[in-house]
């Protein structure tokens, strides 16, 4: 069964139960600050879990894509080692919201496998939480019995709390599990060891495909369970994993999911993979991380240096690494790869599709810069290697490489190895300890439990309508960062303040109780649908009514800057055309910032038409108009285009202005006339293929405008009222170059005058033609007249001292031949004589320099300079 049929079946079974069929959100989300990215199905369900928000069908199935680089769930440095992990992959999912539970969930998980898939059920073991002490917890008799039912009892196995009892974070909705197993070991093998001794003992063909976590407990801060008031059922099915099942293959590699990806890599590299293990590490490492990175940036991930792009970034620098070590590719290829790879999951996944040329194009300027800092490292490598005495290069010496120029550490080890050379490793891992500890420091978070003030109240956000409210305060919590110490977060029952979020900072603004005490708020942030204000203390009186104010300055100039970045998003498609896709956005109240997909630089003219293009908008006084409340599905059907972060559930806002229509949550002006100008002050790349325009609008166009006139009547000033200031500083600048370069000219003329004077001064002291005098040159200046006489004789011994801006410079040169005969060292020369100036230096034998502060003593010091040829 090829893997396009095999995941349409599993949706099609659970849909014939009623279940709804909803698209994989994108792998990095918008409102969950706890999560880098989507590790597993339930991920962009969470709000579901917690009760801050209801879905439109208690019974939901999906594929979701997930990503396992980071965090608690981290895979990576298995992948291409193991036959069965991989960095991103699919997880097959059938979810219920408090609707069916534990019964239906075995029952129907059964039935898709033995009966749809015939998958047969003497491969298959499950397993059941056996309870835990710790917690308190029982065994699953519940699961048990209804496993009872479908498979002899000898298969089922009981497990503990690591394998059998499922937790997304410290905290949060938790539960009891039930994973099976399947056992695709030959038939000569299982005779020799029972697969029940096998099971979640990382057995690479006794493996886990599919887990169904019974969520009924939430984990609390203090570490505590308390009972969910609704029962869930997330369940995940590895869907590379059940590919192999069905296949019949003994690893997720050799299923069509990997092998034309395979195969591709086999053509570029003119290696085979099966013949050698190195080899084929490599090729399952590319062919995997490919998959991640595309994937990524299809999302909107872009590499980069810092957070989520940064995980991305080192997944492909794996890539490029095993590439260039074991399939010498010491050039781009794994972009090669983007074809095969939209070719055959674009399907299922159309974003793979319409953004292939962009994946394409960062896939291989990441290469192609990786491949510089290997180049690069080499070179650092072998100098180190030059510097080490003994045949041990040192940790912090490697540590270097690998902190400072990203060079991998594995690669300096073999590359030591090859040269007879080994690593420090335990020094390596002791600093590699150290940073992990400066950076846990730096990052360390707790965050308290919830105190409930009032139970049933719903949130409502009114923040579009309004920027005052009376509110009450639902719940808050303490939270403690090493960054900001202690804050406080609370929610309220109806709010006026918009939540950061599509690219919009949060409001900031006050609370105020009956008595006039105020409480600043300082950020309002969505987590997991509930929206949270930030305060660094609390009110005195919780339980008040409290007037709630939003900063309305800021959120004006806020608003401003969001419609222009929409009319901006118009402007860039009309004038360079439809292939410009947004690709990330910041809107602050001093400025916006918009980051979009295109190929070249854009000209003067460019820039120009799309400032007017927006401005003419602004003149043209359109009103905003405002769809609110409409499913992101139905937002699909009339044409919207994939959106960033946006994923099943949410209801989104239509916003137009005129011809431009773009699904937004944000805040906008009521009349583009407000904006009053729209000004861009920088456009450049971010990325290959990537452009970023910032720009401004309102009062920051008139500060803007006010500032550069200001330093223009300076300038003007300074041209002493130059009527044509451009001109005058034109003809400004030719005359300085003329007079640099008359200076040049006369600079020459001095030093060939210096230098027939000082050759005519040489005398002879024993057999040695000796000069020291003070000199007006300056050190370049008197280098090239010491080596210019020095090539005349094979006996001179020159001391030069000159005065430069109220300091010493002395400098020797001492012919060759004298060093040789006479054992006289220049270098020598000067860091004794250089105790006259206060001051020192060095250089070499034949040529040395030395500065200091005492531009009296240099009489003495040439004075003194003959007692070494005496
Ligand atoms: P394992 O012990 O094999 O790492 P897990 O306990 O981490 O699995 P879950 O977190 O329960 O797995 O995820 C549900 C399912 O997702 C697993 O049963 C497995 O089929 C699949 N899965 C988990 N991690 C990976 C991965 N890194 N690559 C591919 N599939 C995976
Ligand atoms: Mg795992």
């Amino acid at each position: 069964m090829k893997s396009q049929e095999i995941r349409s079946k599993f949706l099609s079974f659970f849909e014939d139960k009623k279940h709804s069929i909803v698209p994989s959100a994108p792998m990095v989300l918008k409102d969950d600050p706890t999560l880098m990215f989507v590790n597993s199905g339930m991920a962009p369900f969470k709000e579901f879990f917690l009760g801050n928000a209801e879905p439109k069908n208690n019974r939901l199935a999906d594929t979701q894509k997930c990503l396992r680089v980071s965090g608690k769930h981290n895979d990576l440095e298995e992948v291409g080692y193991d036959t069965y992990h991989h960095t991103l992959f699919e997880m097959l999912g059938n979810w219920s919201f408090g609707d069916y539970f534990k019964e239906e969930a075995i029952a129907w998980a059964w039935e898709l496998l033995t009966r749809v898939f015939k998958i047969d059920k003497n491969i298959l073991y499950v397993t059941v939480f056996e309870g835990d002490e710790g917690d308190n917890l029982p065994m699953d008799n519940e699961a048990y019995d209804f496993w009872k039912k479908h498979i002899s009892e000898d298969r089922i196995l009981k497990g503990n709390k690591k394998d059998n009892f499922w937790e997304m974070g410290d905290q949060g909705p938790c539960g009891p599990c039930s994973e099976i197993h399947v056992d695709i070991r030959s038939a000569e093998e299982k005779a020799k060891v029972d697969g029940k001794d096998l099971v979640n003992m990382d057995h690479p063909q006794v493996v886990e495909i599919w887990n169904l976590v019974f969520m009924q407990y939430n984990r609390k801060a203090n570490g505590s369970l308390e009972s969910l008031p609704n029962k869930h059922i997330d369940t995940g099915m590895g869907f590379e994993r059940l590919c192999m099942v069905l296949q019949g293959v003994k690893s997720n590699y050799d299923t069509d999911v990997f092998t034309p990806i395979i195969r591709e890599i086999e053509t570029i590299s003119h290696k085979d993979y099966g013949k050698d293990e190195k080899v084929d590490i490599a090729i399952r490492v590319i062919s995997d991380h490919v998959r991640a990175v595309a994937f990524s940036i299809a999302d909107g991930q872009l590499p980069s240096n810092t957070g989520a792009g940064y995980v991305i970034r080192r997944i492909l620098r794996r890539a490029v690494r095993y590439g260039f070590t074991f399939l010498d590719k010491k050039e781009p290829f794994i972009y090669r790869l983007v074809d095969v790879l939209s070719e055959k999951m674009g399907k299922a996944f159309p974003e793979l599709k319409s953004q292939k040329q962009l994946i394409q194009n960062v896939i291989k300027e990441e290469e192609n810069s990786f491949l510089r800092t290997l180049d690069q490292g080499l070179i650092l490598l072998n100098r180190i290697v030059d510097d080490t005495k003994s045949k041990t290069v040192s940790g912090e010496k490697a540590f270097e490489l690998y902190d400072t120029y990203g060079f991998p550490i594995d690669l300096t080890s073999l590359i030591l190895s090859e040269k007879g050379y080994k690593l420090d490793e335990e020094g390596f891992k002791k600093e590699l300890q150290k940073q992990k500890e400066r950076s846990r420091a730096a990052s360390e978070m707790s965050t308290d439990d919830w105190t409930v003030l009032s139970e049933d109240a719903e949130q409502e956000f009114i923040g579009y309508d309004a920027l005052e409210a009376n509110v009450k305060i639902t719940r808050y919590r303490k939270v403690t960062s090493k960054k900001e110490g202690d804050m406080y977060q609370m929610v309220f029952n109806l709010t006026p303040f918009y939540a950061e979020g599509g690219g919009q900072v949060g409001d900031k603004g006050y609370l105020e109780d009956s008595h006039g005490d105020v409480v600043y708020i300082l950020d309002t942030k969505k987590e997991n649908n509930v929206i949270i204000h930030f305060a660094k203390n609390l009110p005195k009186h919780l339980n008040e009514t409290f007037k709630a104010v939003v900063d309305s300055k800021q959120r004006y100039r806020t608003e401003c800057n969001h419609t222009a970045t929409h009319l901006l998003h118009q402007a860039l498609r009309e004038v360079l055309g439809t292939h410009v896709e947004q690709k990330g956005s910041a809107v602050h109240s001093k400025y916006l910032r918009f980051d979009f997909s295109h190929f070249s630089k854009l000209t003067v003219d460019e820039l120009r038409d799309v400032e007017n293009f927006v401005n003419a908008r602004i003149d043209g006084k359109l009103p905003l108009e405002e769809n609110r409340n409409i499913p992101m599905e139905e937002a699909i059907a009339q044409g919207a285009m994939a959106l960033f972060g946006e994923k099943y559930g949410d209801t989104v806002r239509a916003i137009r202005f005129g011809q431009s229509v773009e699904l937004c949550g944000g805040t906008h002006v009521k009349n583009t006339s407000e904006i009053w100008h729209f000004k861009i002050v920088s456009e450049g790349a971010v990325a290959a293929g990537i452009r970023r325009i910032e720009a401004i609008t309102n009062d920051a166009v008139k500060d803007f405008y006010h500032e550069n006139n200001r330093a223009y009547f300076e300038m003007k000033d300074l041209l002493n009222n130059a009527k044509e200031p451009v001109k005058a500083l034109q003809n400004l600048q030719d005359e300085n170059v003329n007079l640099k370069k008359q200076i040049e000219a006369l600079l020459k003329d001095k030093a060939k005058n210096i230098k027939g004077d000082l050759k005519s001064q040489l005398t002879d002291v024993n057999g040695i033609q000796f000069l020291a005098k003070k000199v007006d040159l300056d050190a370049a200046g008197i280098k090239d007249v010491a080596f210019e006489l020095g090539s005349q004789f094979d006996n001179l011994f020159l001391l030069l001292g000159a005065e430069q801006n109220g300091k010493a410079l002395l400098s020797c040169y001492i012919s060759k031949e004298l060093v040789e005969s006479k054992e006289l060292n220049a270098g020598q020369v000067v860091r004794e004589l250089g105790k006259f100036i206060q001051g020192g230096g060095g250089g070499q034998p034949f040529f040395a320099t030395a500065g200091g502060k005492n531009a009296g003593g240099i009489e003495e010091a040439l004075v003194a300079a003959k007692e070494f040829v005496k």
